[in-house]
């Protein structure tokens, strides 16, 4: 950038680094030695696409040389975070500041022409405006002035067709595809009567109330009204991205007290059976958190402004680690719960709200507090249970911002008695925070099956009850709570022959893990002698310790992924050996599996920024993204190669859809063993993940260059039936029994061999109702998370392996999974 005299300065906003330093450079070559100070504000902090509020602030000020700014922005959000910068200046800076419309492009360079003249912000501002003139007469197409002031907006309807309404899910799709346009777009609902809302913000969007059935109506005005219009009318007809057609038909209002999965308890409270496990144990109740905001007169409106941004974006910051945990500990479907929080973050409905109560005066936290409180409160009231149990999500990002503010910024639950968790609610914070050792069952009087927390506690094998109401908030701490997570029963105080039931059942169920666990460590033979390994999935050096307790024969996947998320730049080779290597160590001598870096579209690193992609699922990732970026696998590979000259290493190719992609990821192990220079690894074995149905298909092409093939079913099912995984609206049909996922594994388990081991490391591998048929159909390896390494051995033992074959040949053929799930529970 050029620094010059006092010319009027300029500020180019936008979304994407690489697309405002090209711009400018651009506008540079026009101004043939003329200087202008032209500042950059792009990107966001961790590399990745947005704007900053913050750093738009930062680059006005050092563009303004005393002559004033003119600001450029690309689209969307752009706009706003640079209105939002103009809060954060003093009356007087804001003065020099003119925001303008103009196009990018034709508008920077225009304006850095005019500004290298001398010319004021007035007149540069209105030179980059006109700037498309030029264009607009080469293209003979009508002045740009139609566009804003004659429309008064166009307008449409659809129907709401998904089966939760506008839940959570849909209303961020029709978010992000109205936020990057340039129009202004509201939805009505013509049903309900409400108020129209800005399409624009989450919180506002969710607030409609829309539910199925209802008339929705949207408006647009603005120069890409149009196109706003069509691409909401596109996604409601394609229900936004959810199975409409299918979905069942969805109940009329709340399910009663006593709807399925809520059952009553003698003497107890009714709630709502999430996931299995049956205690009896002491109580240990969470009061509501509090937080004290600090009655502190408020600074300038531009400081406490600054304040709430800063903690705003320390919140995305934690919640962006802790989704990063999550997805290593827990796997990406998991960790995909966090994403609405991140955009609930990014949303201007939540942000407004604060912004123009400082304005008026108000200090950073108390502001925050009751916009939150708006918010949430206009969840609360709505009419389905579904919508209403997104509040929850706005007041966890409410608190996570609120902890930041104040410094009371830890959401984790406080550790206390070993015992049951009793809580009005978690956030998802809380429950990714949960000691499965010291948390016997969660009982919470609020919360529902599909939020966040469930998803994590049921993740992290807790048991757990939801709407057990508020009565349950007056257990006091230490009161005995008898709890059924697979019925739903909590039963506070229990009688005598209450506890009795209940210690009978717990005791039946940990008669059999405990049967489990003693013959853990033995190696899991079928009835008729076939040896099956059960291996541990980890991803992390102590996971690794948790798999040899638990008894697995070995590490049948390594995540890799922690060695690079949540960090700032590459782990370099020597890094990445001494993670591998405590793995392999802490393996004692068991076949370690390292899968290589399998991140991507869905999983991106800030640090490897790629182009945004409409399926991230179906985008560049795994094995694809290894080979884009060669040096990365290259480094990889190298200390993989230089741990497996020590240990038993097996190393597996994620994501694989070719055979030229195993060839090419094949060379570059080649160039790894020649870098390494002591020759091939003696122990080093090669395979693949069968994700890909293709891949399954071609198994037997495979085959003769690998020595296992291992099947991922979690991808594996989100590809053949096309179910996005942790899409919670398909969970039903993301099934693994299903018949057409069983033909893939079995096109792949007919190629096993002496010579080659066919594995599953899903998380079907865990479901002891599968493993007779995997067995059956020619899978001799199991992985799963080291919890469950006992139990399945205990169930590989109740198999007959030559007799399993039979039932699984007729699952291929049955015509859906509830039939191969009677199929099964007949001949076993
Ligand atoms: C799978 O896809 O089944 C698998 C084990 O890999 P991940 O869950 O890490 O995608
Ligand atoms: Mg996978």
């Amino acid at each position: 950038m050029t620094v010059g005299r006092a010319n009027t300065g300029i500020v180019v906003v936008s979304h994407s680094v690489d697309l405002a330093l090209a711009a400018v450079a651009l506008a540079e070559e026009m101004l043939h030695g003329g200087e202008v100070g032209i500042e950059v504000a792009a990107g966001l902090q961790d590399g990745t696409f947005g704007t900053d509020a913050v750093r738009i602030a930062d680059a006005i000020g050092r563009a303004d040389r005393g002559a004033g700014v003119v600001v450029l922005m690309d689209l969307g959000s752009a706009v706003l975070s640079a209105e939002l910068a103009l809060d954060l200046m003093d009356d007087d800076a804001r003065s020099h500041v003119l925001l303008c419309p103009a196009p990018l492009v034709e508008g920077l360079v225009v304006a850095a022409v005019t500004a290298a003249s001398g010319a004021p912000p007035v007149e540069v501002a209105a030179e980059a405006i006109a700037a498309l003139a030029g264009k607009r007469s080469q293209l003979d197409t009508p002045a740009p002035v139609a566009e804003r002031s004659t429309s008064d907006g166009e307008v449409a309807a659809f129907t709401v067709r998904n089966r939760h309404g506008l839940h959570a899910r849909p209303a961020a799709l029709l978010v992000q595809a109205v936020r990057g346009l340039d129009a202004a777009v509201s939805l009505r609902n013509r049903s309900t009567g409400a108020a129209p809302v800005s399409a624009a913000s989450l919180s506002a969007v969710a607030t409609l109330g829309a539910l199925t059935g209802h008339e929705i109506e949207v408006t647009a005005s603005g120069a890409e009204a149009r196109r706003a219009i069509d691409a909401v009318l596109a996604l409601a007809a394609d229900g936004f991205g959810e199975n409409i057609d299918t979905a069942p038909a969805r109940p009329a209002a709340d399910p009663p007290p006593h709807a399925p999965g809520a059952s009553p308890a003698a003497g107890g409270v009714t709630a709502v059976a999430v996931s299995p496990g049956v205690v009896v144990g002491p109580a240990r109740p969470l009061g509501r958190r509090t937080i004290v905001i600090p009655d502190t007169p408020a600074d300038e409106p531009a400081d406490e402004l600054r304040t709430l941004l800063d903690a705003v974006a320390e919140a995305g910051e934690e919640i962006r680690r802790l989704r990063a945990r999550t997805a290593a500990e827990l796997g990406e479907a998991e960790a995909a719960v966090f994403d609405a929080h991140l955009l609930l973050l990014d949303d201007p409905g939540l942000l407004d709200g604060a912004r123009a109560r400082i304005r008026a005066g108000e200090a950073a936290a108390p502001a925050w507090v009751a916009a939150i409180d708006a918010v949430e409160g206009a969840f609360a009231d709505l009419p389905d249970s579904y919508q209403r149990a997104r509040a929850a999500d706005v007041a966890a990002v409410g608190m996570q911002v609120l902890g930041a503010l104040t410094g009371d910024g830890d959401s984790a639950v406080e550790p206390g008695l070993d015992g049951v968790l009793i809580a009005p609610d978690l956030t998802p914070a809380q429950a990714a925070g949960l000691d499965p050792n010291r948390t016997l069952a969660v009982v919470l009087a609020a919360g529902s099956p599909t939020s966040h927390a469930a998803i994590l506690v049921r993740a992290r094998g807790i048991p757990l009850v939801v709407g057990a109401g508020e009565r349950v908030l007056a257990v006091p701490p230490g009161a005995p709570v008898a709890v059924d997570g697979g019925t739903g029963e909590v039963v506070v105080d229990p009688g005598a022959d209450v506890r009795i039931e209940f210690t009978r059942r717990a005791t039946r169920l940990l008669a059999r893990r405990d049967a489990a666990a003693e013959h853990a460590n033995d190696p899991a033979l079928t009835r008729d002698g076939v040896h099956v390994l059960v291996c541990a999935n980890i991803g992390s050096p102590e996971q690794a310790e948790d798999a040899v307790a638990a008894g697995a024969d070995g590490a049948g996947l390594v995540r890799t992924e922690f060695c690079f998320l949540d960090r700032d730049s590459a782990p370099d080779v020597d890094e990445q050996e001494a993670a591998y290597r405590e793995i392999a160590e802490a393996m004692a001598g068991r076949r370690t599996t390292l899968r290589t870096l399998d991140v991507g579209g869905d999983k991106p690193l800030a640090y490897l920024p790629r182009p945004a992609e409409a399926n991230p699922f179906l985008g560049v990732r795994g094995l694809r993204l290894a080979l884009a970026r060669p040096e990365l696998l290259a480094d990889q590979l190298l200390a993989i190669v230089r741990v497996a000259h020590d240990h038993p290493v097996d190393l597996m190719f994620p994501m694989v859809s070719t055979l030229d992609e195993l060839f090419a990821a094949r060379r570059a192990l080649a160039a790894a063993v020649a870098a390494d220079g002591r020759g091939e690894p003696a122990g080093l074995r090669v395979g693949i993940m069968v994700e890909v149905p293709a891949a399954a298909l071609k198994a037997a092409a495979f085959a003769p260059h690998v020595d296992f093939l291992s099947i991922g079913t979690n991808d594996l099912t989100q590809y053949a039936l096309a179910a996005e995984r942790g899409n919670d609206a398909l969970t039903a049909l993301a099934d693994p029994f299903d018949p057409g996922l069983l033909r893939l594994v079995a096109e792949t388990g007919a190629v096993a061999g002496d010579d080659l081991l066919v594995a599953v490391c899903g998380e079907f591998a865990a479901d002891e109702r599968a493993t007779g048929l995997l067995i059956g159909l020619g899978v001799r390896e199991l992985s799963v998370a080291p919890t469950a390494v006992g139990i399945v051995k205990a169930a590989v033992r109740r198999v007959d392996a030559a007799a399993a074959a039979e039932p699984a040949r007729r699952a291929l053929t049955a015509p859906d999974a509830a039939t191969v799930r009677a199929l099964l529970r007949d001949t076993t």
